[in-house]
């Protein structure tokens, strides 16, 4: 609800702050509980600080995060620690999360003994039984990461999340260093897994082709912001905003009869440190007119569950959107 997280610049000698990088924007929005909500957009819209955030890895600089009716942003840190285990997150890397000198039944066990959350011998059984259900087997316990392959290192990942028996899972990008067929087998296990322990997940990714398969709602995030945000089968079939519209027309087709006119934008994502006046995307987008520039557009809820930033549907200038509409 409203949450930000500003980071500081720091310069000159005294290495006072100057200025703040707004990773996050100010963004707001709802899961519900066993969906798949994901997030998208180019990378350096904030995404990954949206989830960092919302596990406290970084502390937010404003607004709440809301878990079961409470706000876990004003929960003292010893308070959120034993909460902490009911939201988990995956990452991309698994070499880089996983201790390499640890074998996997220790990588295993490390988060149950810490948590508190059974006996030795119990934890022991949870372990046996976690690994099989995450497609690997008690044999692999006795080994280190490295003998794994990195599809192999991602269950392990998912294991060591999913031993805590969370309710939430942030996943970010935690497919995306995998091979194509490796990546789905991760899919469909993620899928498997949400079933059976029923899970929410927050999926960050930049993919789209993923994030239809897997998601019942998409938001799209542009500088920190929440551009847009729908059910998946209306944000892929009716996109509202510039911004989604570009970013779906740079899919690549499978079905070579589909035309489709790619959109493609000028220029990278502006500097989060000076972003621009008005809509953050008004130096990119192909509509944006003079009011772009004046103006932050809200965002609105243009049609049940359908939310867009952007000024071409405020009533106060939709008569500028029929103008972009007419063929030229
Ligand atoms: Fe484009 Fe203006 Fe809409 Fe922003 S508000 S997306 S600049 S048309
Ligand atoms: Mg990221």
């Amino acid at each position: 609800n409203h949450l930000k997280k500003y980071f500081p610049i720091k310069g000159g000698v005294f290495k006072r702050t100057v200025g703040h990088v707004k990773a996050v924007d100010d963004i707001s929005f709802k899961v519900k509980e066993t969906e798949t909500l994901s997030l998208v957009g180019e990378s350096g819209c904030g995404k990954s600080t949206t989830g960092r955030t919302i596990m406290r890895l970084y502390e937010a600089t404003d607004g709440e995060v809301i878990l079961n009716g409470e706000n876990i942003m004003e929960l003292p840190k010893n308070k959120f620690r034993s909460l902490r285990r009911n939201i988990q997150m995956i990452f991309q890397d698994p070499f880089s999360s996983l201790n390499p000198r640890m074998k996997v039944r220790d990588l295993l066990l490390e988060p149950i003994m810490t948590h508190k959350l059974a006996g030795r011998k119990e934890a022991l059984r949870m372990v046996e039984e976690m690994i099989e259900t995450v497609g690997l087997s008690k044999e692999q316990l006795n080994r280190y990461p490295h003998e794994f392959s990195g599809g192999q290192r991602q269950r392990i990942s998912i294991a060591r999340a999913l031993i805590l028996k969370p309710k939430v899972v942030i996943l970010d990008e935690s497919v995306s260093a995998l091979d194509v067929s490796i990546q789905s087998q991760i899919l469909n296990l993620l899928i498997k897994l949400q079933k059976e322990f029923d899970l929410t997940y927050i999926f960050i990714s930049h993919d789209l082709n993923v994030v239809k398969h897997l998601s019942d709602r998409v938001g799209v995030m542009y500088l920190g912001q929440m551009m847009e945000l729908a059910e998946t089968d209306v944000l892929y079939e009716n996109p509202m905003h510039p911004y989604t519209q570009a970013l779906l027309s740079a899919i690549p087709s499978l079905d070579v009869d589909e035309k489709k006119e790619r959109i493609i934008l000028q220029g990278d994502v502006p500097d989060p440190s000076d972003p621009p006046s008005g809509c953050p995307f008004r130096l990119r987008c192909p509509m944006a007119f003079d009011h772009c520039a004046k103006e932050k557009p809200s965002f609105l809820e243009k049609e049940e569950g359908h939310w867009v930033a952007c000024h071409l549907f405020d009533e106060r200038f939709e008569h500028q959107r029929e103008k972009q509409q007419q063929p030229e």
